[in-house]
């Protein structure tokens, strides 16, 4: 389906893997021009030899001034995924520092910054454009040892509709798209056990984890004019999940 981006700048951040890779290789398929933003070059490098035309940017995120250099002047962006986070699983009595430093960094510092950073050219050039936040079901469900990542998507989906709420006037959507788990590295490493897995899936009303291309799916709309009436939801790609 041509869901009429063609020609669009997207900036995709943490579009080295999962996720955020593959909504890079959908928006190509569109027709958009893409930013690529990730931490690791050689997954970048990969990136572009698969994509040709994807504009690389490696950066780690979690610092500000180095965000800052890398993508200060990034140029017109119509379309901003904010799509890189970590998931730092420690029981809530072994939070560290340093995890609750950096989940906070990557998850929600960074959005705010790339954000800004963004939104501030697509007000100047008074286009408008439309930003997707990859939030997660957890964001509104306890999840034992998930504590801080837990904490950093529902503050993560509130920012958006605080977002939403101040760039609306500026023809600016911000949106939110809310998955379960999906077998990504991020998703292997904190589900590869059986008996965990099966106690996630048993809460599912449909039964199974999602699949990378259903969260993609839920993006490209959020960011296509198909939405172009939703701003500040968040929008579950769950089989049902939050719903029980
Ligand atoms: P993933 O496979 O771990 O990929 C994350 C990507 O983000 C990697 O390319 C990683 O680069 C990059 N990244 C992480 N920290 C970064 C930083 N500081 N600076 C720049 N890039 C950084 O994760 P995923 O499963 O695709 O997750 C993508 C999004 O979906 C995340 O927001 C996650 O919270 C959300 N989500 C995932 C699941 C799941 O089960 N997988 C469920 C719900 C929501 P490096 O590998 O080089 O660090």
């Amino acid at each position: 389906m041509d869901l009429g981006l063609r020609g669009r700048r997207a900036l995709v951040t943490g579009a080295g893997k999962g996720i955020g890779r593959s909504t890079v290789h959908a928006l190509h398929a569109q027709g958009a021009r893409v930013v690529a933003v990730s931490r690791t070059q050689a997954d970048l490098d990969a990136l572009v030899a698969e994509c040709p035309g994807v504009e690389p940017v490696c950066v780690d995120l979690s610092s500000w001034e180095d965000t800052e250099r890398a993508l200060g002047r990034v140029g017109p962006v119509d379309l901003l995924v904010n799509n890189a986070a970590v998931a730092l699983i420690q029981p809530f009595l072994e939070v560290t520092k340093e995890a609750l430093d950096r989940s906070f960094g990557v998850n929600l510092r960074a959005v705010i910054q790339v954000s800004q950073i963004v939104s501030k050219g697509m007000i100047a050039r008074g286009a408008g454009g439309a930003i997707v936040n990859v939030s997660s079901q957890a964001s509104q469900r306890a999840l034992a040892n998930h504590s801080v990542y837990c904490s950093t998507k529902s503050a993560l989906d509130m920012l958006t509709k605080a977002m939403a709420l101040e760039l609306g006037p500026h023809k600016i959507r911000v949106n939110a798209v809310n998955p379960t788990v999906v077998m990504t590295a991020m998703g292997r490493a904190n589900w590869s056990d059986p008996q965990k897995a099966q106690g996630m899936l048993s809460r599912i009303p449909l039964g199974r984890f999602a699949e990378v291309e259903n969260v993609v799916d839920a993006i490209l709309f959020l960011l296509s004019d198909r939405s172009s009436m939703t701003t500040g939801s968040t929008l579950p790609v769950d089989g049902g999940f939050l719903a029980s």
